[in-house]
């Protein structure tokens, strides 16, 4: 599905040294890279604060903490996503309330979510799924109509970019009250292990959570309020600054990958090809096909069997997993999600894809719909 030896073969000289001076000055937390990469996603996003942590899970969950969320408060997401959403908001006993999503674009459906809020409703997470933005400005709308915070949800969609219809533009994580994202080795900026980072405009919300990530502490061994650990490594840091130097090239390679599987595959009616939305670019983490009137399972099956990789996200709807049943729902609720899940089918899509690899795809594909 991903090609993250090609990728690093290309960087490896400028990669191999930036990890061995980290070894070298043995300044493995905190160090210097830190700041640096921090300071540098800063400028590349156009917002004042980035904070590193350990995760894009953390990230969600320190957002989440900094904002003083207290239990029994209701916080609005996408039913159509990757657990980590739904996880924390239920790790910190706030209430996930779930809500369908768009059949096209896959983001959250903004009149489902308008019927979503109540008294108790404090926060929206919307989230950029698959690498484009959910529909921010009638979601910010909606946010200052309800007084309510927005916690991007960007670990697939960094360095989209997103154009409000005054034609202002913003970068994917910068739009909300604060932006959380993941730097898992898969994500567009992947480092090498685990990492993560919040973003946000406010100088005091920045400052809050920085400390929420650092144990609560404002100044050393004083502790204000109840936080967590929650770091990027020195040697991660020092690949992202390498990495983010590529990141646009990197989603523009995704971008023409797409843009090939998509003039190929469009004369197969069973498959919808990825819709983009007009208001935002798309960085393609995924490409996901969606199958109309044929059984999905036996496309999947049939490319398995020619050792063409694909994968289903998400196979099981977040209101079907035992974790997140939502109380008074049905799933007439959520049947667009049902829909998704029984119908996506996500192909190979990476830096490094070549026209020669997408053609044994391309081929695999239109010889299943030949049978
Ligand atoms: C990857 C991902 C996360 C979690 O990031 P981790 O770094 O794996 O904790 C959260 N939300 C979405 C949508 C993701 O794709």
């Amino acid at each position: 599905m991903v090609d993250l030896k090609g990728q690093y073969e290309k960087i490896q000289k400028e990669v191999d040294e930036a990890v061995i001076n980290v070894i070298r000055s043995t300044a493995f937390i905190n160090g210097p890279e830190v700041k640096s990469f921090a300071s540098e996603l800063e400028n590349y996003l156009g917002v004042k604060n980035v904070i590193p942590c350990a995760n894009g899970t953390d990230a969600l969950q320190i957002a989440m903490m900094a904002l003083d969320l207290q239990p029994g408060d209701e916080v609005i997401t996408a039913c159509f996503t990757y657990v980590a959403t739904a996880e924390v908001i239920a790790l910190l006993k706030l209430k996930p309330v779930l809500v369908d999503v768009n059949p096209d674009t896959f983001d959250i459906d903004i009149d489902q979510l308008k019927s979503a809020i109540t008294s108790k409703t404090k926060a929206i997470v919307p989230v950029h799924l698959f690498g484009q933005c959910a529909n921010m400005e009638a979601i910010i709308e909606i946010a200052k109509e309800h007084n309510l915070y927005v916690i991007e949800d960007t670990a697939q969609a960094i360095g989209a970019d997103y154009t409000f219809s005054n034609g202002t533009k913003k970068k994917a994580g910068t739009i909300g009250t604060i932006g959380c994202t993941s730097f898992f080795p898969s994500k567009n900026l992947g480092c090498f292990g685990d990492g993560g980072a919040i973003f946000c405009e406010d100088d005091e919300l920045a400052k809050k959570i920085r400390m929420v990530a650092n144990h609560g502490q404002s100044v050393q061994y004083v502790h204000n309020t109840v936080g967590v650990n929650s770091r990027l490594d020195s040697i991660q840091a020092a690949i992202l600054r390498i990495k983010l130097r590529h990141l646009d090239t990197y989603n523009e390679a995704r971008l023409v990958a797409a843009n090939y599987y998509s003039s190929e595959l469009a004369g197969i009616n069973e498959l919808q090809t990825p819709v983009i939305s007009d208001k935002s670019t798309h960085v393609f983490h995924q490409y996901t096909l969606k199958c109309k009137g044929i059984d999905r399972d036996a496309l999947r099956t049939f490319l398995t069997e020619r050792e063409i990789p694909c994968m289903i996200y998400y196979p099981i709807p977040l209101h079907h997993q035992e974790a997140y049943k939502q109380e008074n729902a049905s799933d007439k609720d959520f049947a667009v999600t049902l829909d998704l899940c029984k119908n996506v089918i996500s192909l190979p899509i990476h830096t490094e894809m070549t026209r020669e690899s997408q053609d044994i795809i391309i081929n695999g594909i239109k010889e299943f719909f030949k049978k």
